[in-house]
């Protein structure tokens, strides 16, 4: 393609992706690929100058929609130049520093990815808030913007000025709208900043006062003769925070390029302990002077720039939707991807969270996706981009069937998801399995997916509890297995007997019952049996589990096969037993010597008793015995507890007192 005609390419599929960002909020490029698209016209333009028009992209700043009524501003908003590698970043600072030949100060401040406003402040008053929008005419919402609590509405000096900020809304707020928003079938947002905007330009100030929206301020223009004598950026930060604006607390001065570049280093990673989203750091030369010395291209100032974090999002095609048996039986939809290069790794399957959302974003297979990949979180796909081609692709529709079995896949109550409840399902009991075995669960080393499809398929195993039959030589019948390793795994198989009871009952797959739910059981009652003859109203007045869980757990323990496999489980050796939580702190710190034969209850029971409500027992009486609960028969240490005075209970005295 000649230099002209990759140009003019270049133009119209920046414009349109400008169009869709900032007037429809619905873009069909991740920013990344804007980015790239957009260095790449810059770089043209510079080499073939003659091609360089002034209704360029390269020579505007965003776009305004006509929402609300446009206002002027009195001075023009610019955007940031940017890049994504510090040999371009120590370029620029290079350069400048030649110009004025010294070292400069750097100001770094991170890069909120939100909305950019103008508010103008007369006499101390708030009296103007407006968008950027295109920099020369913005939107008027200063009704919306004197929502927004980190706004002051008066400062605290009578002062004339125009600040620059930025508008965000805190991630955590973010999703807990979007989670209502789902509730209520409202308007999903794509991201943090998407929601920030869409919040502020509503026609409505009182919808805007419902959302949590917040602004770091980050730039001010000073009309009061007094202030014009600041003489650094960073100066006029810290007067913009005693005047009373939020300003970000992790801005930093440093001396040379190294300290910004550390800088930018540090807050790659930190920046997801954050509870806003930031996609870069914002460098500015400190020195007000020198900044008024360099100016502005069409576009942007000559004396900051961007440094933009790897991308965290991306677009790539969605090859197909793959369908997984989890071991509760719900089948759940993921994304295979044509790999893609996202946050250091190369992705090539996404997270399709469940059916409904599929359908709610009307993701098609052949789609182009944004797929996200937040810190150590695994990605997802976050929509499907808007492109002409979505609208010719089949849309997609759940599955009706079991893909492993073919048994119809059916809805629980009040849940999202589609089960297979089909007990022969070998993906079913494939998961179930892999799950027992997991790290999560009964933790048995070697024991993964691969080992356990061999023993699946040579039919040594079809359930949990086979593991415990197998014997060396069964293993030993696998691929690729020798008798030392076949000893290693029936050995680690073998240890999982010993695994506590909280980890038995995550093993055991309850719906509803992962591993917090299984910890507080394995704290009230202490073997599989006396879960199983817990009635459900005992198991319903345990504190956090609530009625769909107590009646889950209830159900599992009734289910003929799982009292068979209990039962069988307890025959292999996997029956253990837990400390029970005391039940009260009735007896805490009293200390009980039993003697006798009681009429109710062992003493050994009656121990257990005293435990369970904090108390303890000793076998001899001394003066620090508290109570002696004496049965029939009583014999010396009745004696003694008369000669030293201690309390003597009766089993009645004592029912009694644990009642
Ligand atoms: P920008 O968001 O990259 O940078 C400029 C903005 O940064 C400023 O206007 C300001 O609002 C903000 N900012 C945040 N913290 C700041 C701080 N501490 N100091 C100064 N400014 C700070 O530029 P832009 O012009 O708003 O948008 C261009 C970018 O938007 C592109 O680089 C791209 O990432 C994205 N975009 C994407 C598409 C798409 O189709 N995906 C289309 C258009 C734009």
């Amino acid at each position: 393609m000649e230099p002209s005609e990759r140009i003019e390419y270049l133009k119209n599929e920046i414009n349109k992706s400008n169009y869709k960002y900032y007037v429809e909020e619905n873009p069909y490029l991740s920013d990344f690929e804007y980015d790239k698209l957009f260095a790449e016209l810059k770089e043209l333009e510079a080499k073939y100058p003659m091609f360089k028009t002034p209704d360029s992209p390269t020579q505007r700043v965003g776009s305004v929609s006509e929402k609300f009524f446009s206002h002027t501003h009195k001075y023009r908003l610019y955007s940031l130049d940017n890049t994504y590698n510090y040999e371009e970043l120590s370029a620029w600072y290079t350069k400048i520093c030649n110009e004025f030949n010294k070292e400069l100060e750097l100001v770094c401040e991170l890069k909120i990815d939100g909305l950019a406003i103008a508010l103008t402040y007369t006499d101390g008053l708030f009296t103007l808030g407006v968008t950027r929008g295109d920099g020369v005419t913005g939107e008027n919402i200063t009704q919306n913007l004197k929502t927004v609590k980190a706004i002051p509405l008066r400062l605290f000096k009578n002062k004339n000025l125009e600040v620059r900020g930025e508008i965000y809304m805190p991630k955590s707020s973010f999703e807990k709208l979007n989670e209502e928003a789902l509730n209520t079938g409202e308007k999903i947002f794509a991201n943090p900043r998407n929601a920030a905007s869409g919040s502020l330009r509503q026609l409505d100030s009182t919808v805007t006062a419902k959302r949590d929206l917040s602004m770091f301020t980050y730039t001010g223009i000073f009309e009061d003769t007094e202030d014009k004598n600041i003489k650094t950026h960073y100066d006029s930060m810290m007067y913009l925070k005693e005047l009373g604006f939020k300003i970000n607390p992790n801005i930093r001065l440093v001396k040379g390029i190294q300290g910004a570049i550390e800088y930018c280093k540090e807050w790659e990673t930190k920046r997801f302990e954050l509870d806003y989203a930031t996609d870069g750091v914002v460098i500015k030369i400190n020195d007000i002077a020198v900044q008024k010395n360099l100016g502005y291209t069409a576009r942007a100032p000559k004396w900051a720039t961007a440094f933009k974090f790897p991308p965290e999002e991306v677009t790539t095609k969605l090859l197909d939707i793959e369908l997984n048996t989890g071991k509760t039986g719900v089948i759940t939809p993921v994304a295979v991807l044509k790999p893609v290069q996202l946050g250091g790794s190369v992705v090539s399957r996404a997270s399709l969270h469940n059916f409904d959302e599929i359908k709610r974003l009307d993701i098609r297979i052949g789609d182009k996706v944004l797929i996200k990949k937040a810190a150590e979180i695994i990605p997802k796909v976050i929509k499907s981009m808007d492109t002409p081609s979505h609208y010719k692709l089949p849309v997609y529709n759940a599955p009706t069937h079991c893909p492993a079995c073919g048994a119809p896949l059916t809805e629980k109550e009040n849940e999202v998801g589609l089960y297979c409840q089909n007990p022969q399902c070998n993906q079913l009991m494939r998961a179930k399995i892999e799950y027992w075995a997991s790290k999560e669960a009964m933790d048995i080393d070697f024991v993964g997916p691969s080992l356990i499809q061999q023993l699946y398929d040579k039919k040594f195993i079809s359930n949990p509890v086979d593991l415990y039959r197998l014997t060396t030589q069964d293993l030993t019948q696998l691929d690729l297995i020798q008798e030392k390793s076949a000893s290693n795994i029936y050995n680690a198989i073998q240890q999982s007997k010993t695994r506590p009871l909280n980890r038995l009952l995550t093993a055991l797959g309850i719906r509803h019952v992962g591993k917090e739910t299984a910890d507080i059981l394995a704290s009230e009652f202490a073997t599989l049996d006396d879960i199983k003859s817990a009635s459900l109203e005992q198991l319903s007045e345990i504190e956090n589990i609530g009625d769909i869980i107590a009646r889950s757990i209830y159900d599992f323990f009734k289910d003929e096969n799982n009292i068979k496999m209990i039962e069988d489980l307890k025959i292999l050796g996997v029956n253990p037993v837990s400390k029970v939580k005391p039940k009260s702190d009735k007896l805490a710190g009293k200390t009980f010597v039993l003697t006798g034969t009681l009429q109710n209850m062992t003493r050994d029971e009656a121990s257990e008793i005293i435990k369970s409500h904090g108390g303890k027992t000793s076998s001899s009486v001394s003066k620090k015995t508290s109570y002696v609960l004496a049965g029939e028969n009583a014999g010396s240490k009745l004696d003694k507890a008369q000669d030293l005075g201690v309390i003597i209970l009766t089993e009645n005295d004592f029912l009694e007192m644990i009642k």
